[in-house]
């Protein structure tokens, strides 16, 4: 037996007991004649106590670090008590000792406050692994699988796989392909999601699926983003939006009492996404805090109805006056700002990432006094109305971001949340949950995202999503042709619904799904929207209009983007922390040193012959 107990098991109460502990040595520290070692496995660390004798033999085999050993002794109580670590009243008297196996130096310290750097930490994963901060983020993980799997379990779901290696499903990105050496030439995709295959499994009467699973997608890493991600996946057959929303807020409120100990009991709020771009910039409103925009001016065809209130803005302001769109947030308890902080904001709305001119403030003085940036253009009453509209009140600084519509409304959002963080009105410890429903059903995508080129609409969820029921004939009797892209925003298919959802948790989207078309004409025509011809839709889609055809059940569900949920209930930005083995920004694994070039035998099996530039 290579251990009677963990590194982290034993307390005053195992006194005077013998035991035999195995783990890594964190720490060797020698004073005189007596050694101690701290010895760490997953559970915790122990001190182990090297008498006069045992030293000898330690000289003649000297240990080092995350050397492997094994330790027999007594437990004794310590005299000098440690009240940081659990075992810290207590350490090992050894009395024989086994060098199981050594190691080198470790290129960074195996500590909290490593040395290491990222790529660095990356190369040498199997040993940052073995660092509590990360140990603690992939326990986070499994405890999250855990109270999944049970949710889902007594809530009567089936926990079912689906393939690897299938033919495309659209989520929007670019597949990542497999060449088949048996069927040379040809390829598989690894599936964005297993989308298709769940509502399969919805006409095949598994009324309730769900899976903790892979998903591929090739896209441009945006920050913290991987090529290979986890969702939980599930579907759900003769059911409502109402029953999904029920049915997975219980999850997530789930999730959140078996991991954070959190009683989640308020109700989820919810919110249109017209409502959520309007008051908030963004389809992922975190909703913390407040601070909401004030839309004073916006162009006539956009995603709202809603009236102007420009004429607050009217004036000889040519910035004003020029803009597609203006925006205003009132920040609470900032009136008294200094010009160093106001010039400070305006460089940070400069910065490439949020692209604007400048800003515009006005400052609410305590004294009932209006004092602003454009005080030359606006009367004292103007000014007032314009941080009334803004909801600003006494000692608040109002911020005016003017602009072209998609970049002021996406920076405004972003400003919103910037000031939301400097105020502190972010809390870490506190959790708030959104839905955000009604999304529109296409998008047009003006450049290409996903190898299927420009100036086409594509599903803004993916194409087995359905329309809102009234929108239906908005998409069966219109063209999707759009004649001037600049126009696009005018087309028909842009004010078109969808019976699709999204689930917010503190600005960050968690989950999203969508009450499924299951009528193959609907699903047909569809397709022709989304510019596909029959044939293309039969080539890719014809098992999906196939099994329609044989009693498909009005059905729906969703997914959870898995590892960013962990990260956000263990409080870091980043999901890498709470991936064992993650890609880098590159989309590499430097571990592995992967992708990497293969053997000329084994492309000749596969019937593959480079392009002489890529050639490595
Ligand atoms: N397959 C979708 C996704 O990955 C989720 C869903 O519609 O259920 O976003």
């Amino acid at each position: 037996m290579y251990r009677t107990h963990t590194c982290g098991e034993l307390r005053i109460a195992n006194a005077s007991q013998t035991v035999t502990l195995a783990g890594w040595v964190q720490t060797v520290r020698k004073f005189g004649s007596i050694t101690f070692v701290d010895l760490r496995d997953r559970y915790g660390i122990t001190q182990l106590l090297f008498n006069e004798a045992l030293n000898t033999q330690l000289d003649a085999n000297p240990l080092g670090r995350e050397f492997v050993l094994q330790a027999t002794g007594t437990v004794n109580e310590r005299s000098n008590k440690n009240a940081n670590i659990p075992t810290g009243d207590i350490e090992i008297a050894v009395t024989s000792f086994k060098i199981l196996n050594k190691s080198e130096v470790p290129p960074f310290t195996i500590q909290d406050d490593t040395d290491g750097g990222d790529e660095l930490r990356m190369k040498y994963r199997y040993l940052d692994l073995r660092r509590n901060a990360v140990k603690k983020n992939l326990e986070l993980r499994y405890a999250v699988g855990r109270s999944t799997r049970n949710y889902m379990h007594e809530n009567g779901f089936m926990d079912i796989e689906t393939p690897f290696l299938i033919k495309s499903t659209p989520e929007g990105a670019r597949d990542f392909v497999v060449p088949s050496r048996m069927n040379g030439g040809q390829f598989y995709a690894l599936p964005q999601s297993p989308q298709t295959f769940k509502q399969l499994l919805m006409v095949s009467g598994y009324d309730r699926y769900y899976q903790i699973v892979k998903c591929f997608r090739d896209e441009d890493l945006r920050a913290d983003r991987q090529p290979e991600f986890t969702q939980i996946d599930c579907e759900m057959c003769f059911v409502e939006q109402e029953d999904i929303l029920n049915m997975f807020e219980g999850l997530i409120k789930r999730i959140f009492k078996d991991v954070k100990g959190i009683d989640y009991t308020d109700a989820v709020e919810r919110m249109s996404w017209e409502e959520a771009m309007w008051q908030f910039g963004n389809d992922k409103p975190d909703i913390r805090f407040g601070m909401q925009l004030c839309n004073l001016k916006f162009p006539a065809h956009t995603f709202t109805t809603k009236p102007s209130i420009s004429d607050l803005i009217a004036g000889e302001f040519a910035v004003f006056n020029d803009a597609e769109t203006v925006i205003a947030i009132a920040v609470p308890g900032c009136s008294e700002y200094t010009r160093k902080q106001t010039d400070e904001l305006t460089e940070w709305v400069k910065r490439p990432q949020i692209g604007m001119k400048g800003l515009v403030f006005i400052k609410c003085n305590t004294d009932g006094t209006y004092k602003s940036s454009v005080d030359k253009f606006y009367s004292e009453d103007k000014l007032k109305a314009i941080a009334d509209a803004a909801g600003a009140k006494a000692g608040d600084l109002v911020l005016i971001l003017a602009g072209t519509e998609e970049r002021t409304r996406k920076a405004t959002s972003e400003l919103r949340l910037e000031m939301g963080k400097r105020l502190g009105l972010r809390k870490e410890n506190e959790f708030k949950l959104l839905w955000v429903l009604d999304f529109p059903l296409f998008e047009f995508a003006l450049e290409d995202q996903d190898g299927g080129g420009a100036g086409r609409w594509v599903a803004r969820h993916h194409p087995f999503t359905s329309p809102k029921p009234s929108d239906v004939d908005i998409m069966i009797n219109n063209s999707p042709k759009v004649e001037d892209l600049d126009k696009y925003l005018e087309h028909p298919y842009a004010t078109i619904k969808a019976n699709a959802y999204d689930m917010v948790l503190n600005g960050n989207e968690i989950g999203g799904g969508s009450i499924r078309i299951y009528q193959k004409e609907l699903q047909q025509k569809m397709f022709a929207a989304l510019g596909m011809t029959e044939e293309e839709a039969n080539h890719k889609f014809g098992f999906l209009l196939g099994a329609f055809e044989y009693g498909a059940p009005p059905h729906g569900g969703l997914a959870f983007g898995f590892d960013r949920l962990c990260s956000i209930l263990g409080g870091s930005e980043s999901i890498r922390d709470f991936i064992a083995f993650p890609k880098n920004n590159s989309g590499r694994d430097v571990m592995l040193d992967a992708p990497s070039a293969i053997d000329d035998k084994q492309l000749k099996e596969l019937q593959i012959q480079l392009a002489p530039t890529t050639k490595a």
